[in-house]
């Protein structure tokens, strides 16, 4: 009953909306998206390495500030075929600027990252959105992207640990799991996580490619 309940929020949502909030997927094919939060990192070559080892395409969720301090990243992250969005200019919660502001940071962002054949997806930093941030965005056209499963890799748990929390086992099909970039247990979980989902029958998408955009 709880799982058709929530079933029943996701698609209420996702219709007043018109698909423009999503933050978990049907469940009709085993498919989970895997998702990286705060780069661009001195990390993130790393990363990108692993995810390529794997043939796998991932989403991630940056911030404007620091690709305009390093924009050859973006050439980077698209050679992988993953896709690019943003994750505001700073990481400083929607909920707390005013809408022109915000909308301001948000163009700056999508400047420095350029046209992405995915249409325009945000990330809230935190996960945090309010009715006025919330409307302001989806106005704006944007499809704003939380998560439904958190690998809780914020934590600094041990890799073995974030790998256990994110087996075949713990997610659902149509979950889109969140991780950040930036840090060295997700990094060295990464390729246990990767091989374990696709043992388990799951395939690996990107969130757009999840929600079949
Ligand atoms: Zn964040």
């Amino acid at each position: 009953m709880r799982v058709a309940a929530r079933q029943l929020v996701r698609d209420v949502v996702q219709r007043a909306t018109r698909g423009r909030l999503l933050w978990r997927a049907g469940s009709a094919s085993r498919r989970v998206a895997l998702t990286f939060d705060d780069g661009p990192h001195a990390l993130t070559a790393r990363y990108l390495d692993v995810l390529a080892a794997r043939r796998v395409a991932a989403t991630f969720f940056v911030m404007g500030y620091y690709v305009e301090k390093q924009p050859a990243v973006i050439g980077e992250y698209l050679r992988g075929g993953h896709q690019l969005a943003s994750h505001g200019y700073y990481h400083r919660r929607f909920t707390r600027q005013r809408p022109d502001q915000l909308l301001d940071h948000l163009g700056r962002t999508e400047r420095a990252l350029g046209p992405q054949r995915e249409g325009r997806w945000v990330r809230p930093p935190h996960g945090s959105l309010g009715p006025i941030d919330g409307t302001a965005l989806l106005a704006a056209g944007y499809t704003v992207a939380l998560w439904s499963f958190d690998s809780r890799d914020h934590e600094r748990a041990a890799p073995e640990v974030i790998a256990a929390r994110c087996g075949p086992d713990k997610v659902s099909p149509g979950d889109v799991i969140l991780f950040h970039e930036g840090q060295e247990e997700t990094l060295a979980a990464l390729p246990a996580i990767i091989d374990a989902l696709r043992g388990g029958g799951y395939e690996l998408v990107t969130m757009a490619d999840l929600f079949g955009r």
